[in-house]
Formats: C-alpha cells, structure tokens, sequence
C-alpha cells in the first residue's frame, strides 16, 4: 500500500510518498511559493532517478498537486507508473478542536467541521483546508485521511486544559489550551515504550519537542495529561522567535505606551521574541551556541532561559504525574544539540538521571543517552511526523 502524506501551507506544500509494505520513503518534495511563482523540489529516493529542482508555474494549490502527481508519476523522475497506485492520501492539519480526538477519513461533513475550527488557527487550518481541496480535486475519490496535531492531547484533564476566566468563554467560544505537536509527542513517545520493551500503559514519559517551535507533554500510561502550548502555539517556553508564557499586562503595557496595535503586537511575540528578541542574534541554536561560544552574554542568556524553562516545565510535568520514568528529546534542537540536552540533564539530578557522555554525542538515531544506572531514563528519538500520518492514514482507509 502506498500513502501520499501531504502537508500544505498558505504558499508551501511538503510531500512524501510512502510504502507502507515496508514504510520506506519512496520520494518527498516541496512545493514553495505557490500563488507567487512557483517552485518545486523533488527528490526520488529509490529508483536511482534524479532530483528535479526549478521553478515551476504554481498558480494554486491544484496545480501543486497536479505537478506532484507529474512528478511522482514522470519517467524520468517518477517512483510509480500512475496515479493509481496512490492508494491514500493523509493530510497534516494543525487544528481539530475539541471536535476531533483521534484522525479521521475526510468527507464533506468532516470538510465542514473542519471550516468551524478554522477561527482556532486562522492562519493554518485554511491553508491545511485548501490542501486537501485540491488534492480532492486532483485525484478524484482515492481516500483521504487528517491528522491532526491537536488531537494527542485531547485527553487532558479539565483541570489541565481550562483556563482560569470566567467559565462562559470555555462553553460558548471554545476557549481552553488545546495543545500541539502532538503528532510528533504521540511518536516520540510510542517509539520510547518500544525501546524500554515495556506497555507505554505502564509508564510516565516527559517529551520534549525542541524545535523552532517547542512544547512540552505530559505522557501517563500513553494519555497525554498536560501540555506546554496553549489555545494558540504561542504559549508555554520561550521559542525560536515566539515569546513563550507571557503576563498579559505586559501586552497593554507596550501596546499603550508605543501605541501599537493588536497585530503588530502579535507580530513582535509571534515573529521577534523567542530566544531572537532576547539575544538580539538569531533564531537558531547553532548561531546561538556559536555567538555564545565567542563570548556574546545576550546570546548565552537566551540559551540558559531556554534550557531553565524546559526544565521547569518537565518538572512541573513529574509533579502532575507523580513520577516520571523517561524523557525524551526530539526536533530540531532535541535531536541536534547535545550541549542544550546536557544543560537541560543537569537540572534533572533530583531525579536521579546520569547522562552518558559518548552516548549524547551521538546523532540521528534513536538512542537512550542517560547510564544504565540514571533512574529515569533519557533518550534522542527523531521524530517522524509523516511516518504517524501515513500509518494512521492505511489503519483507518484498511478498516
Ligand atoms: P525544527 O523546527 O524541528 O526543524 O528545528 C529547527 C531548529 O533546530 C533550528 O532552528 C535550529 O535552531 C535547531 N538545530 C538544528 N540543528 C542543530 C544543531 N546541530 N545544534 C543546535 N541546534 C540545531
């Protein structure tokens, strides 16, 4: 069976078609600046066949689509010989609300309870929605799958996921922390269970998403229990360029006194704070370490903030489940930097966890990095969003 995983933007689409006999990837891609221009890169990764990299005419989604399907399909470039052995197709889509808990097989009443989340994430639901309207469109009634990446943390407790205001805003707009990543923290923490040969039933797992974007998850016998993100991505630790938990007097604050408005003030929590407003240097850890390295305080302070959050959170997280038997490190960060994962270890001796040296070094692969002593065990696990997706995608179209 193959599933192609489509994961759309307002101007981006990224791709991966996936063999689900042996879940290897046959050929992924990107499509960027759809609406502009248009330009496509696609990378065959069996076959021996080339990368095809130009820009293409990218009015619309549709045409996207239909380039992809060209692409996937082409003899020059191709991994099948038609359409038709695209037997699935599952979608990324960023917000389901209270009204999705698990995936589900796209009709036109899940069409439209998807366009009644959209005011959750105005930014992306429409962008997911415009995706899989012209993958509709496109390739006729092959079956198509959403994953959502709010719905892992569905199973919060009304205690985790409501917020302290008047209880109105909950029950008529929907107003509660709903969290995200929840993909990738279903994933890690599956894949975690794997490795310590236990039932995740039985275990207490911390995953840490560390990445542009990053959040926390609270993971007790295999239910997430609380997470870092909120109502929007915005919240929880300080991040790339997004500001992280905030006292909402501060936003009246400036707002008034550089009389500025509500979207440019969202702009400068969303697109310039972070771990980018506090070191003035960059958004990247790499650029981070290195200005840090050379000396620059700034950078190193965004660095220690965004370690002593982490670490904070995680350890609100063992107080929530009383007890913690592994955390994981994933994304970006997660899996790349072992100088953040040692500075966020040390705040974790309390908890009994030793980090092996030579075993934190080590990248790209699934790796337990604390000794065979440490209490609670750490581990590396890369995430693989697309891999959840497609595996979702062949249980529910193979029912
Ligand atoms: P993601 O959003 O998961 O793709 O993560 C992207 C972020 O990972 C980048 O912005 C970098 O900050 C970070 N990253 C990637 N590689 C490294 C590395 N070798 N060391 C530190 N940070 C890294």
């Amino acid at each position: 069976m193959k599933i192609l995983v489509i994961n759309a933007g307002s101007s981006s689409l990224k791709y991966q078609l996936i063999d689900m006999d042996n879940e290897t990837v046959l050929a992924k891609g990107l499509c960027e600046r759809i609406g502009i221009d248009g330009h496509l890169k696609h990378t065959p990764l069996v076959g021996g066949k080339p990368e095809f990299n130009a820009d293409v005419d990218l009015p619309t989604h549709s045409e996207a689509i239909a380039e992809v399907i060209s692409k996937l399909t082409s003899d020059k470039y191709g991994v099948v010989y038609s359409m038709h052995e695209i037997d699935a197709v599952g979608h990324r889509v960023v917000h389901g609300g209270e009204k999705f808990a698990s995936s589900v097989k796209i009709d036109d009443a899940v069409m439209a309870a998807l366009e009644e989340c959209t005011p959750f994430a105005p930014l992306h639901n429409p962008a997911n929605i415009t995706g899989i309207n012209a993958c509709r469109k496109v390739m006729g009634d092959v079956p198509m799958v959403a994953v959502f990446d709010t719905a892992f943390h569905q199973t919060m407790p009304g205690k985790a996921f409501m917020y302290a205001i008047p209880y109105e805003y909950y029950k008529n707009d929907g107003i509660r922390r709903y969290g995200f990543h929840g993909t990738s923290h279903r994933y890690v923490s599956k894949r975690c269970a794997e490795l310590m040969g236990k039932p995740i039933e039985e275990l207490k797992i911390v995953s840490c998403h560390m990445g542009n974007g990053s959040s926390i998850a609270a993971i007790d016998g295999g239910k997430c229990v609380d997470t870092s993100m909120g109502f929007t991505p915005l919240v929880g630790l300080p991040m790339g360029t997004r500001c992280g938990d905030l006292d909402t007097g501060v936003v009246q604050f400036i707002m008034n006194k550089y009389k500025i408005s509500i979207n440019e003030m969202l702009s400068i929590l969303n697109k310039k704070s972070g771990v980018l407003g506090v070191s003035g240097v960059s958004s990247d850890f790499r650029d981070l370490d290195s200005a840090a390295a050379a000396g620059n305080e700034r950078a190193q302070l965004a660095l220690d903030m965004f370690h002593y959050w982490v670490a904070k959170v995680a350890g609100s997280y063992v107080a929530a489940m009383n007890g913690v038997d592994a955390i994981v490190f994933t994304a970006g960060v997660g899996e790349n930097s072992k100088s953040s994962r040692a500075a966020i270890a040390e705040y974790f001796g309390y908890l009994g966890v030793k980090i092996d040296e030579e075993a934190n070094s080590k990248r790209g692969e699934d790796i337990m990095i604390s000794t065979p002593d440490s209490k609670v065990k750490v581990f590396v696990i890369p995430t693989n969003e697309e891999l959840v997706i497609a595996r979702d995608t062949k249980e529910i179209c193979c029912k």
